[in-house]
């Protein structure tokens, strides 16, 4: 193998490209990235660089001088528009054919379009650098702070909405049509727990509630207006719908499509030396006897890592490795951190081991089957992350209610 070419230029992408020289490989590297900005980290675009405490600098994965280390060829701001496995090549957009022995796809995902959403000034979605920047100009260009209207009370909505009230002193309204927010995963207690940290904070978050479409006044937004009939104002609305994996290129390659690319244990593709990454890659993850895709910054780094390492040996004519992880994710949203790990389900059930949702503070375990299946934390890092190994060991729900007990004590 002596070309290698990467296809997304982010997180999952770079973390290849940095492992495929760690393990020596010496041959051509060509990333190749929809966008113009070199590799940058996306959990900020929500919290410190949208609050503009933090700036470009400060949001680069990597220093320019470690990148060029890297003797990276980039391929930046061009898209890969389609692949052929037979002749071993990607098309990008500006007509360019690359080559290829073996190619990593790492393209990510994008926001959910909202249905029938007018593009009126004041709209915004929050993936990239370019919508956290739009979104920030909007929230610092008015001398009375705005009304925002977030729909949708995912993670990075909810982030959005703590940054809007703080950093801009917005008034801020949370929709969410479900019971409670993260209420698939977390369950409707926890998921309310959570929205009890906004309003304590004074954001509004509204659920149970459907959109029935967005209004405008000329080109800006004016509202959002809700199924009852009833009109939130507005000045600016985002969108936070969650995600569809951009695989849009990959059709008709003959790769398994289906809310994302479907690898085996190891990543690959089902076809020889190419493998996947990132928030796009559904695989069986043998941790927890399920095919998962996972959104998460941690997932799409050690992935990055794993795709290369199993690229390279099996070039090699060695074995590859299966990949499973305990996915983790942490959000900031005001002064609490959330971190949560494993995979659980608002079925579960689901103890409190530690503090107490009226202090704001707790660690809760999610159980199912008589194992231990996820373990979420609001502000007590040290309590929560031990879990972490208890989740990889796949320990039985009473080791985890044991192991919570001892701490305790
Ligand atoms: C606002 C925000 C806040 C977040 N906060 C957290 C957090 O607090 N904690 C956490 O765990 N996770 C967080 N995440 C999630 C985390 O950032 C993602 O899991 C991670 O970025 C996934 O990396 P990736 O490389 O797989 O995909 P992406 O980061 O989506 O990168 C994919 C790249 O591929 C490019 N691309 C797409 N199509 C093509 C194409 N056809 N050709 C070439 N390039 C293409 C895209 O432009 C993009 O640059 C956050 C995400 C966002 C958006």
């Amino acid at each position: 193998m002596e070309n290698v070419v990467v296809v997304g230029s982010s997180l999952a992408g770079l973390r290849a490209a940095e492992n495929l020289r760690t393990l020596g490989f010496g041959g051509v590297i060509t990333v190749v990235g929809a966008e113009r900005h070199l590799p940058y980290d996306r959990p900020p675009l929500s919290k410190k660089f949208l609050a503009g405490e933090w700036q470009l600098e400060q949001i680069a994965l990597r220093k320019p001088e470690m990148l060029g280390e890297l003797n990276l060829t980039l391929r930046l701001g061009s898209p890969a528009m389609s692949l052929d496995t037979v002749t071993r090549s990607v098309t990008l957009g500006d007509g360019e054919v690359l080559h290829y022995d073996g190619l990593i796809i790492a393209t990510g995902a994008s926001c959910r379009p909202l249905p029938n959403a007018p593009a009126l000034a004041g709209m915004h979605e929050l993936r990239t650098l370019d919508d956290s920047l739009s979104l920030r100009a909007d929230l610092e260009s008015r001398n009375t702070p705005g009304r925002l209207v977030v729909i949708g009370a995912g993670f990075i909505g909810l982030e959005a909405a703590a940054t809007a009230r703080r950093a801009y002193g917005c008034e801020v309204t949370v929709l969410e049509g479900l019971a409670a927010p993260l209420v698939r995963a977390l369950g409707p207690e926890l998921g309310n727990a959570i929205a009890a940290v906004h309003a304590d904070n004074g954001v509004e978050v509204r659920c149970g509630v459907q959109v029935a479409g967005i209004e405008g006044n000329g080109t800006s937004v004016s509202g959002v207006r809700l199924g009852d009939g009833s009109l939130i104002t507005a000045d600016v609305v985002l969108v936070g719908i969650g995600v569809v994996p951009n695989t849009g290129w990959l059709e008709g390659s003959g790769l398994e499509l289906r809310d994302g690319v479907v690898c085996d244990a190891t990543l690959n593709t089902g076809v020889a030396g190419v493998y996947a990454a990132g928030d796009l890659v559904r695989w069986p993850n043998a941790l927890f006897g399920e095919e998962m895709r996972v959104e998460h910054w941690t997932t799409a780094s050690e992935q990055g890592a794993a795709a290369a390492a199993n690229l390279l040996a099996t070039s090699r004519g060695e074995p590859a490795t299966p990949f499973t992880t305990v996915p983790f994710f942490w959000s900031d949203q005001f002064d609490a951190r959330i971190q949560y790990l494993g995979r659980g389900s608002g079925d579960d059930e689901v103890r409190i081991v530690a503090g107490s949702v009226d202090e704001r503070r707790f660690v809760a375990l999610y159980g199912s089957k008589g194992k231990l299946r996820a373990a979420l934390g609001v502000s007590m890092p040290k309590v929560v992350m031990p879990f972490r190994k208890l989740l990889a060991e796949q320990a039985s729900w009473d080791e985890a209610l044991a192991f919570a007990a001892e701490r305790a004590g």
